[in-house]
């Protein structure tokens, strides 16, 4: 069910088109973060590959936003499988000819607890999808990002890799290590004219962080330390990356913008 407040974010949104023209991959865009960022580019005018690793969820996801009078198509893609991420690539260049944008989005986190109680699994895991998948779908964009002139990579990362959340201290590593990803890849990339940011979204109320805002007390607890008084809804990140995409923020590479409504990171 949705709140009011993101029924009214969704629905009073303004749309400035700052995207016609250019064609855009999501990872992890059926749902929460992902799919607020999707539906976002497509409204700005972007063409838009959504793509999880359910097929039924990313038919929904097509139809709701197609249904919408966006222009959205989906694949298949694990981000931890490599056919799967060459797959979402190929599928943006074939279809809508060439590629501008890459929406990083995709994490798990397999484990909760202290860190030095982390499985050797859970680190293989959280490593794989969370760090390398994002390396990985990035050296495979790039060329096609260049052969356009230029292009934008958001990575999604958290305010947990400023300050590890306790009890998801591989999570909050691995957060952290997007943060360094982002100056690398910027300062690699600028001579190409590829832009290349990140964004660290506070509690936001999706599925995967529903444990937090669905328990009152632990809901209240959190509140406290957000000065806006409400967490976020995923329209919140939605519009900052597409700012970031956008022209608009030609001259900024490198960054990571907080999306937390003041929560303190404590670094
Ligand atoms: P969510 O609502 O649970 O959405 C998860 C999406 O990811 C679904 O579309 C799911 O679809 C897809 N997915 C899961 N594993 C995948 C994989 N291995 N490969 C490809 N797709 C996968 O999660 P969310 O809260 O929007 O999280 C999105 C991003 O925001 C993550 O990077 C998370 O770390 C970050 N973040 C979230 C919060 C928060 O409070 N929610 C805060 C800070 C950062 P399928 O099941 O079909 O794969």
């Amino acid at each position: 069910m949705l709140s009011g407040l993101r029924r009214s974010l969704m629905s009073s949104a303004t749309h400035s088109k700052r995207l016609v023209g250019k064609v855009a991959v999501v990872t992890a865009s059926t749902d929460g973060i992902g799919f607020a960022i999707a539906r976002k580019l497509a409204q700005e005018g972007a063409r838009v590959v959504v793509s999880s690793r359910k097929e039924t969820r990313i038919k929904e996801a097509v139809r709701s936003l197609t249904d919408e009078g966006l222009s959205v198509s989906g694949v298949v893609c694990h981000v931890g499988k490599k056919e799967d991420r060459e797959n979402l690539i190929d599928k943006a260049v074939k279809e809508y000819g060439g590629l501008d944008i890459l929406v990083s989005n995709a994490a798990v986190n397999p484990t909760f607890g202290p860190i030095l109680e982390t499985p050797e699994q859970a680190w293989d895991k959280i490593y794989e999808v969370n760090i390398k998948a994002a390396a990985m779908l990035t050296a495979s964009c790039v060329p096609h990002l260049a052969k356009r002139g230029g292009g934008s990579i958001v990575y999604v990362s958290s305010i947990g890799g400023f300050n590890p959340f306790e009890l998801l201290g591989a999570y909050s590593v691995s957060k952290t290590a997007l943060f360094a990803l982002t100056k690398a890849v910027s300062r690699e990339c600028g001579p190409k004219k590829i832009r290349v940011n990140c964004i660290a979204p506070g509690i936001i109320r999706t599925k995967f962080s529903e444990a937090l805002w669905s328990n009152q007390p632990i809901l209240n607890h959190l509140l406290d330390t957000i000065p806006l008084k409400r967490i976020g809804e995923p329209e919140d990140c939605a519009g900052t990356v597409s700012f970031l995409c956008s022209d608009e923020a030609r001259y900024i590479t490198g960054e990571t913008i907080i999306i937390s409504g003041g929560m303190q990171s404590r670094l």
